[in-house]
């Protein structure tokens, strides 16, 4: 038994210890077999057989996912049986067969390079990654030529094992992942944002991908170690190895558990002026998860990962089975269903959308959706009919003026009126606020504000645009400072605008996550601080232990000063005089 150490990328924190269950991969032919002319039509029908005991295979599974994960996970499987479907996938596997007189093996593994090729001159991740979907689908019909194929394993047969794969396929992340059965996963493909990836994520289960060769590394059965914290697999550790990452993992749990317990405590500061922490979702999977670290609410549910997981347009069906399980996840607690952010970077698999040639200032979030206003329209039903469940808001992203609010409440009203004929229920006191994330929007706060029923502050893009800088871009990173004085000036403006009218404010982007930042809002009179959900007992520790008056004075001089350096300073060193609990925990992870 030989250690071995690899590195890869690490996805989804946390340490898993065990056995592997190896999952076997269909590996496409390298070798052309020929047949003679006689025996065409016969390898044409052995690929059809194939065809229909994969729809066969696909539907069962599907009906099982369905049962037993709820129909947001089905949609993977409901996206393969469309490209099993697809003629002209299959008519290039038959013109193979013909032309080249091959067996089906040798067609499709072709017809599939072919794909691959296509897929991979695409610049887009989301969408390269969707190329899978089309693979795992070929890979099932090739499976399906030789008549007496393994059953595929049900959904939990797989005994509490650490899941090594070459690149799992969609429909068997969900499968697999949500069976409960996997402690940890090891993938030799895969990025941070697969399918696979962010399953892992919001379950909870650490998970290392991109390690290239491990699945010719191992057999079912070997002992493994996956650091899903630091992107580290190491099989067959011996007994001190093992010691070392046992302390880990103790470490790790006592951790969460210690974060865990400051989300059972009151969110409010020494004085008791009440705060409320939200969470940043992007699956209906998290929700728990976000209750467990102490959200109090759903504070940014990013719709465009339902478009993201997909082959196909959603349809009303999907949105609203994904919107209702959040809402009643949450229940009581509110829940802020943000509109698509599509276009830009995350352009859209189903859309033939033309490259932009500055697609941050291009045609993204509202702009895009006011340009499809079909989609538009099928996203609103579907929040409207989930909004039945009473917890409901809609969120726009990226409003730069206060005509796309009218264009918008315009829309809503259309929609409400085809709910009101079709004798289908939704909130009618339903809440609708913006996202100010263009400097413009935050400008004309006082305009917008009148407008909506409440803000929320998407400071990612906010500083980007006010700042006028990528931080992606590792030239100018550097100025990406979320304590600009200018960008507290603008913060501190839309903040205190919005509370004069009596309206409701959040901020969603990053800076609710950090301790500095968020002791500063709230200095400025913020309430509610959405941020993803592994950051909440930390801010939460952090404003705990502080009283209102030192903040509001401690800000109010920090935003005299001319740097984001000597603001942060400030802010640390006088907040640590008086509550030199405030910066306890450190990075999470
Ligand atoms: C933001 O811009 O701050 C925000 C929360 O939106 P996203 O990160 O999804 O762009
Ligand atoms: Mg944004």
């Amino acid at each position: 038994m030989t250690f071995i150490r690899l590195r890869g990328i690490g996805v989804s924190p946390g340490i898993g210890m065990g056995e592997i269950t190896l999952e076997e991969r269909v590996l496409f032919t390298s070798v052309k077999e020929t047949v003679p002319q006689s025996r065409v039509e016969a390898e044409l029908r052995r690929l059809r057989r194939a065809v229909t005991r994969t729809r066969r295979e696909l539907l069962g599974l599907q009906r099982e996912v369905r049962e037993r994960m709820g129909a947001e996970h089905a949609f993977i499987l409901e996206a393969h049986l469309l490209i099993l479907e697809d003629r002209s996938l299959f008519s290039a596997v038959e013109k193979v067969i013909r032309e080249e007189k091959s067996r089906a093996e040798w067609a499709l593994t072709q017809i599939n390079g072919r794909y691959q090729e296509i897929f991979d001159a695409i610049k887009d991740t989301y969408f390269r990654q969707r190329k899978s979907d089309v693979s795992d689908v070929l890979a099932r019909v090739y499976a399906n030529l030789e008549a007496k194929r393994k059953k595929a394993p049900k959904v939990d047969e797989t005994r509490k094992a650490i899941l090594v794969a070459h690149d799992l396929m969609p429909s068997e992340a969900a499968v697999k992942l949500a069976g409960g059965g996997v402690l940890a996963v090891a993938m030799d493909m895969g990025g941070a944002t697969s399918h696979t990836a962010i399953l892992a994520r919001s379950l909870n289960i650490p998970a290392v991908v991109g390690l290239r060769n491990i699945t010719q590394q191992v057999k079912t059965g070997d002992q493994v170690i996956v650091d899903g914290t630091d992107g580290e697999v190491i099989i067959n550790p011996p007994p001190a190895v093992r010691k070392d990452f046992q302390g880990k993992q103790e470490k790790y749990g006592k951790y969460f558990s210690e974060l865990k317990k400051t989300a059972r405590l009151k969110s409010e500061t020494l004085d008791g002026t009440r705060f409320t922490p939200l969470a940043n979702i992007e699956l209906p999977e998290e929700v728990e998860m976000a209750f467990s670290f102490g959200a109090e609410g759903i504070g940014l549910f990013r719709s465009e990962f339902i478009y993201l997981q997909r082959t196909a347009l959603p349809t009303e069906e999907e949105h609203f089975s994904a919107y209702s399980r959040i809402a009643r996840a949450a229940f009581p607690s509110p829940v802020y269903i943000r509109t698509v952010d599509i276009g830009g970077e995350k352009s859209l698999p189903q859309m033939n959308i033309e490259k932009e040639p500055n697609p941050a200032l291009g045609l993204r979030a509202i702009r895009f959706s006011l340009w499809n206003r079909d989609l538009f329209k099928i996203q609103l039903r579907a929040i409207l009919r989930a909004s039945v469940q009473g917890n409901v808001r809609v969120l726009i992203p990226m409003i730069t003026e206060v005509e796309e609010i009218g264009e918008v409440k315009l829309l809503l009203d259309e929609v409400k009126r085809e709910l009101d004929r079709d004798g289908l229920k939704y909130d009618r006191q339903i809440l609708l606020g913006v996202m100010i994330e263009v400097p413009a929007a935050a400008a004309i706060t006082d305009i917008l504000v009148k407008e909506v029923d409440y803000l929320s502050i998407g400071t990612n893009d906010l500083i980007q645009y006010y700042l006028a800088t990528d931080r992606s871009n590792e030239l100018v990173s550097y100025l990406y400072k979320p304590l600009h004085p200018s960008v507290l000036r603008l913060i501190k403006f839309v903040i205190q605008t919005a509370l004069r009218e009596g309206k409701d404010v959040t901020v969603c982007g990053e800076m609710a996550a950090d301790p500095v930042c968020a002791i500063v809002l709230l200095g400025f009179g913020l309430r509610k601080f959405s941020m993803n959900p592994i950051f909440i007992p930390r801010i939460k520790q952090a404003l705990r232990s502080l009283d209102l008056r030192t903040v509001e004075k401690v800000v109010e001089e920090a935003l005299g000063l001319k740097t984001a350096q000597d603001i942060e300073e400030h802010i640390i060193e006088q907040i640590l005089i008086k509550h030199p609990k405030a910066f306890l925990t450190g990075h999470v992870i």
